[in-house]
């Protein structure tokens, strides 16, 4: 299965120069010599000058690509010397964690110069956050809810605002957002910049958030409906109720060293991360309804090898980066093919190899076809050899079924499954292409 070329996603441009010829000052090239980031990636090649240059930008780029310095690189680059304690850029992502992200982003990078930046999401108390928008940061990352909250008590003072992001926007101007969206635009001063990134733009996005820019640039960097170089990508059949015991099946494969799984529902990543703790494994857990502590921890606990497994909804979908997630495994395929490029791309990240592995029982073959075809690929069919696809869903009392979940444990029952040596899968390693990433150290990321 090495050679399916149908699967091979594009391949990145060559090399993008240095970030001695793009416009940063010197202090932000020290950030980002320490971040170990050694060439800039294509998207910020293409972005960075433009944007320097005060021009609107649309820029689309696969997830991984490096899309969120370039658009703080510019950012830094255009406050360097904006009077302090004022709100001089905004930056909107869809979640909390991504939030936290950029934050973490803009002080490493912006370490050298004065400029300071502040999150602003919900979940976690206001007074802080109020002094950040108060004048404490001249950069706010935020959350469009939250912010509107510290909005409509009056102390935000936008008129100094001078660029403006969307981050994730296709996302940000959908219709869950978009209201919010529009109430927050409409705060802000009309003459200003506005940058845009995301790696999926359908073209209603497009369409709309033209309404926003003033004549933008486009930068895009490969095919915006591809997923992230240097994943493989494989599907694997399953009866609904075998889906946890083919999971602990390839688990057994100790290359799935770090392994991001993806649930429809809360409660189904909720019992799914319970029935593989009960199977002893090491799992965390991440979705709406757990706090922003037991997130952050969660988060935290993977990123830091201690869980080997992360359970998520796709509310994690976009807010993880996470060095080194060897599979992401589609537990239930996403509703909407978009999904599957942002939950794939949790691997792969900045080109390293990654493999993502999608369950579909029969009811989501449609979902399956239609993700197919929005990527524009066929996606390598496989099975785990030795593992019983046919075993029937055990027949229990309504109150033992609900406490055993769907699939049964096949240890207990004494039908080990049989899967062992050489995944299937793993043939599928190698067919991405990277783009020159040599890094020394770790990103300083908070
Ligand atoms: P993003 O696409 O913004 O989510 O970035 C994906 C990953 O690429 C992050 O972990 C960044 O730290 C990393 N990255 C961004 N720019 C570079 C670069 N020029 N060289 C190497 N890694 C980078």
């Amino acid at each position: 299965m090495a050679d399916t070329p149908e699967t091979a996603p594009p391949k990145p441009r060559p090399s993008a120069g240095t970030f001695d010829e793009l416009p940063l000052h010197p202090s932000l090239r020290r950030g980002i010599a320490e971040m170990g980031y050694l060439e800039p990636t294509p998207i910020q090649r293409d972005a960075i000058p433009a944007a320097v240059g005060g021009r609107d930008l649309i820029g689309t780029a696969q997830t991984g690509t490096g899309k969120t310095a370039a658009f703080l690189l510019p950012i830094l680059e255009r406050l360097m010397a904006a009077p302090r304690g004022r709100i001089h850029a905004l930056v909107l992502t869809p979640t909390r964690e991504l939030a936290l992200q950029a934050v973490g982003f803009l002080e490493a990078l912006g370490r050298h110069s004065e400029l300071r930046s502040g999150a602003v999401y919900g979940g976690v108390g206001m007074a802080e956050q109020e002094r950040a928008l108060r004048g404490r940061a001249e950069i706010i990352v935020a959350t469009p809810g939250r912010l509107l909250d510290h909005m409509s008590r009056g102390y935000v003072n936008f008129r100094e605002l001078s660029i403006l992001v969307l981050d994730e926007a296709d996302r940000m101007l959908d219709m869950g957002f978009l209201p919010d969206v529009r109430r927050i635009l409409r705060e802000l001063p009309s003459r200003r910049q506005t940058l845009l990134f995301s790696a999926t733009m359908p073209p209603e996005v497009l369409q709309l958030a033209r309404e926003f820019l003033h004549d933008p640039k486009t930068v895009q960097v490969g095919e915006t409906t591809a997923a992230a170089v240097g994943v493989s990508h494989l599907a694997l059949p399953v009866p609904a109720h075998r889906k946890t015991d083919l999971l602990r099946a390839l688990l057994e494969d100790e290359t799935m060293t770090s392994v991001l799984v993806f649930a429809r529902t809360k409660h189904r990543a909720d019992r799914l991360a319970r029935q593989l703790a009960l199977a002893g494994l090491d799992v965390g857990v991440i979705h709406g309804n757990r706090s922003q502590n037991q997130r952050v921890q969660a988060l935290e606990r993977f990123r830091a090898g201690r869980h080997r497994l992360l359970v998520a909804t796709d509310i994690a979908a976009r807010g993880i980066d996470v060095e080194g997630i060897s599979h992401v495994v589609n537990y239930d395929l996403p509703d909407v093919p978009e999904a599957y490029i942002h939950r794939v791309g949790r691997t792969a990240r900045a080109s390293l190899q990654g493999v993502a592995l999608s369950f579909f029982s029969a009811d989501e073959e449609n979902d399956f076809h239609r993700i197919e075809r929005h990527l524009g690929v066929k996606i390598p069919l496989s099975r785990v050899p030795g593992f019983d696809y046919e075993r029937p869903a055990p027949a229990l009392s309504g109150a033992a079924a609900s406490r055993r979940g769907s699939g049964g444990d096949d240890r207990r029952r004494g039908g080990r499954t049989q899967y062992g040596g050489r995944a299937p899968y793993r043939e599928q390693r190698g067919g991405g292409e990277r783009f020159n990433r040599q890094r020394r150290d770790s990103r300083g990321r908070r």
